[in-house]
């Protein structure tokens, strides 16, 4: 019997340019608050941005951009429109379940949702799809490794010791399913006082650094804890950072490297 490689299955997404997963190791750690200022920022330089928040525990990209409550579309061909607010075109279980109501899919429900976010949905022409991840290593990483051609991943982390173990996990995961690693993005990598402008350290800063640089892993951007981050993302307001510019300028630069 012919042995079946689950990864020759995957067919590209017409229209959609480069899907980008973007996943960590554990929950907290900031993902969909890169993922969604992200963004933005590829938004902002110019590009067609889809964000797909395949966070299905905890999806929190509707909040963020504003989007709660809202249902999508079905047009006469039964394709799902997507949601969009500052310029970015989103899917999210978010918009199907109420807030409050737990999701406890597995296996093939997941392969199923994930099917229906990725091709029922009519993402149209983008330059990138950033794939905000659930936190960890499951179904829905190892789903979308399957289904589609991921030009790469980034990996979330904030700078301690206790969070390295899970980024290389997370890595080693990305590794098994045949996905680039683009590059890190370390969060709440410091606390800026919006008195002083001083700042400190959040976390006791550990080997993440030695690590990345070990593996060829580029940091992409370095982000301080920002009180006008937290706000932003509570008030469904985001606001384009400086530093999230920069991290979308790194990241071209990272497939760009990728590809020679
Ligand atoms: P994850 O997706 O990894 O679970 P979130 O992006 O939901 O994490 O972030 C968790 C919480 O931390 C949210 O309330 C978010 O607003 C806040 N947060 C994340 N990164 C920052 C940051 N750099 N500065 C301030 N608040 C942040």
């Amino acid at each position: 019997m012919a042995v079946i490689n689950p990864f020759e299955l995957q067919k590209p997404l017409g229209g959609v340019g480069k899907i980008i997963a973007i996943g960590a190791g554990k929950g907290g750690v900031g993902k969909s608050t890169v993922s969604v200022n992200l963004a933005i920022a590829l938004e902002k330089a110019g590009n067609k941005v889809g964000l797909l928040d395949a966070d299905i525990y905890g999806p929190s990209v509707p909040k963020m951009l504003n989007l709660s409550r809202l249902r999508p579309n079905m047009s006469a061909n039964k394709r799902i429109q997507p949601l969009t607010n500052f310029g970015i075109k989103t899917m999210s279980m978010g918009y199907l379940v109420d807030d409050a109501a737990a999701i406890i899919w597995r296996g093939p429900m997941l392969f199923k949702a994930m099917d229906q976010f990725l091709r029922d949905v009519d993402w149209g022409e983008l330059d990138y799809l950033l794939v905000d991840l659930p936190p960890g290593t499951g179904d829905v990483q190892l789903s979308l490794a399957q289904k589609v051609p991921v030009a790469g991943a980034i990996v979330v982390s904030t700078p301690q010791d206790m969070a390295l173990m899970d980024v290389k996990r997370c890595i080693d995961m990305f590794k098994k399913v045949k996905t680039p690693i683009l590059g890190l993005i370390e969060n709440m990598a410091g606390f800026v006082c919006p008195h002083c402008s001083h700042e400190s350290p959040l976390f006791e800063k550990g080997e993440l650094h030695d690590f990345c640089k070990a593996h060829g892993i580029p940091i992409l951007a370095q982000i301080p804890f920002k009180p006008t981050l937290g706000r932003a993302a509570e008030t469904g307001q985001p606001e384009l950072d400086n530093l999230f510019m920069e991290a979308a300028q790194n990241l071209s630069r990272s497939l760009e490297n990728k590809k020679t």
